[in-house]
């Protein structure tokens, strides 16, 4: 797969629409439009690598820091119970599209998680409203200090 055929690609160079909520040099965040959970978030490297298995330790450690982040900002923007994180790798996994991506996922108690295929894909207005208050909430988190 050539990156022009990938919508991960094509997403992170905007030539495809994304509800984005964080993004810099190696590392891109936006809201998958087939949301398990509103507030689904997708968190990817902007060059393309088709699994974990192929990415650089360096920048693995860059994609979680990211994730750590947007699992914040997302648990206080949903008020979810809980919060997955979760990345499947090859089609024996469960990988759909042959971009590494990693799911955060607002979990609440008592509920069952739907499977993908049961859910609709959400309209592109409601989740841009949605990335829009994880970014506030994401804002307290991009500059932590380890004390
Ligand atoms: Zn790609």
């Amino acid at each position: 797969m050539n990156s022009d055929s990938c919508v991960f690609c094509r997403i992170c160079r905007k030539r495809a629409s994304g509800s984005f909520i964080y993004e810099d040099a190696n590392v891109l965040a936006f809201l998958d439009t087939i949301p398990l959970n509103e507030g689904h978030t997708l968190i990817v490297p902007r060059k393309h690598y088709e699994t974990i298995l192929e990415v650089p330790e360096e920048l693995v450690a860059l994609l979680y820091k990211v994730v750590k982040r947007v699992a914040l900002a997302v648990k206080e923007s949903t008020k979810a119970d809980g919060i997955s994180i979760t990345q499947q790798n090859g089609k024996a996994a469960g990988q759909e599209i042959p971009h590494l991506h990693i799911h955060v996922i607002p979990r609440y108690d008592g509920q069952r998680l739907p499977r993908f295929g049961e859910v609709p894909e959400a309209n592109r207005e409601k989740l841009n409203q949605v990335a829009a208050d994880i970014r506030l909430h994401l804002q307290g988190h991009l500059t932590g200090k380890i004390i």
